[in-house]
């Protein structure tokens, strides 16, 4: 993919459409992948913070999570093709591993949350593999560690908020055999609904 940068952060020039169906590529060929969807929010802490600059650069993927990058690029008159929202994102990978029979683990938000999610998970994408989940307030990762390096799952969402779910991200990503790790931000409150 061609790539643009906005401050110090590089975007893929890419549309949903093709993104999904890169995805998708790598999730049926084991393909490990780490994708950023970033706001302009943490474009700019990036450009404050380089360890986290860093950790971004080294992502996959670094997708337009709103219009805000959007209408950034236009400014800068390289253009970027779509919003593509992390959220968004996150539906279609669920209801393509439904289709698919992938699995999935969920790390993130409060303990109640992530249990209505779960259980409002397994309603709305009954084919759907539940590998595991845990929420996000927890001192040692070693556990959920083990449970993902057990259950190797397809999918892999990570609702820490920024900057902490692109760092826990970066800190397991290379003991990882497989998987596709998203930081989904306050998406499991969504869900949870
Ligand atoms: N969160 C978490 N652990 C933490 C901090 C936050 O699980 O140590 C969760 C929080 O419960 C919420 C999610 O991260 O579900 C997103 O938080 P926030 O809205 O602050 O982040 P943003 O959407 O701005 O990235």
């Amino acid at each position: 993919n061609s790539k643009i940068h906005i401050l110090n952060t590089s975007f893929d020039h890419i549309s949903r459409s093709q993104l999904m169906a890169e995805l998708d590529g790598r999730i049926n060929n084991a393909t490990k992948t780490f994708l950023v969807t970033a706001n302009p929010e943490i474009v700019y802490y990036a450009e404050k913070n380089p360890t986290y600059q860093k950790i971004i650069d080294q992502a996959d993927f670094v997708i337009a999570d709103g219009y805000g990058v959007i209408l950034a690029s236009k400014i800068i008159r390289n253009p970027l093709p779509e919003k593509i929202p992390g959220f968004e994102v996150m539906c279609e990978l669920l209801a393509r591993g439904n289709s698919h029979g992938w699995s999935a683990y969920f790390l993130g938000a409060k303990r109640d949350v992530i249990e209505q999610a779960i259980s409002n998970i397994k309603v709305n994408y009954p084919h759907l593999t539940i590998a595991g989940f845990h929420d996000g307030y927890f001192s040692d990762s070693s556990e959920i560690v083990k449970e993902l390096e057990d259950t190797k799952p397809d999918l892999v969402f990570v609702a820490l908020g920024f900057p902490k779910q692109e760092k826990w991200i970066h800190e397991q990503f290379s003991e990882m055999e497989k998987g596709l790790f998203i930081g989904v931000g306050g998406s499991f409150d969504v869900l949870a609904g």
